[in-house]
């Protein structure tokens, strides 16, 4: 049924390892615009792209570095998120207009399937409104988001409540944009 809804260009919110997710089909803008809309966010404040498989991810962005791969392959499914040129059919409110965006592949099971089975990716942040904590439970979510999405998959609580690692693959050196659940030295590492 979520999967449904999310085909069907609604809101929908899952668990993830990290926080849960408020997400919709990032290949359709109306539904991403609803995305702000339900947590008062402000537009230009870019949004994460969560997909199932590497291959769906090559089939939105555009060239990948040998040393973008290389962190792909070692952290992912996880908590760390990559901002890589954007390929056209993003729409741009999902990346607050920017030429790049962000994507990861989570590695929670619940979050996988839905994206699987939605066969779609999913533009999705944090599943509050804007300015409160990010949400770890779903009566967290439905608190703050009831009445304003169309369902949320309760997957009981995430593991971190810590947010997904941001890097920029873009710049070289690549830059790290927000700390989170892939440390610093982990990065490094690779
Ligand atoms: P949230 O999903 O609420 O954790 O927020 C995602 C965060 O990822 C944004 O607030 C930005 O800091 C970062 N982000 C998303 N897309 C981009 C991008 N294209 N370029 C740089 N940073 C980004
Ligand atoms: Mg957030």
């Amino acid at each position: 049924r979520a999967a449904a809804f999310l085909q069907r260009g609604q809101c929908v919110a899952f668990p993830t390892e990290t926080v849960y997710g408020l997400g919709a089909n990032a290949l359709d803008a109306q539904a991403v615009a609803a995305i702000f809309t339900a947590k008062g966010r402000p537009q230009d404040n870019p949004l994460i792209v969560h997909c199932a498989s590497e291959a769906q991810v090559l089939s939105l962005v555009g060239d990948v570095s040998p040393e973008a791969r290389k962190l792909m392959r070692r952290f992912w499914p996880g908590p760390l998120t990559l901002v890589l040129p954007r390929a056209d059919k993003i729409p741009l409110v999902v990346s607050a207009g920017l030429d790049t965006v962000a994507v990861r592949i989570p590695s929670h099971p619940i979050a996988l399937q839905l994206i699987e089975q939605a066969g779609l990716p999913l533009a999705a942040p944090s599943a509050n409104l804007s300015g409160r904590p990010s949400p770890t439970t779903a009566r967290h979510v439905l608190e703050d988001l009831g009445g304003r999405i169309s369902a949320v998959v309760d997957g009981g609580e995430t593991g971190w409540g810590v947010e997904s690692t941001v890097v920029d693959c873009t710049t070289k050196p690549f830059r790290l944009l927000r700390p989170g659940g892939v440390t610093l030295e982990e990065l490094e590492s690779v």
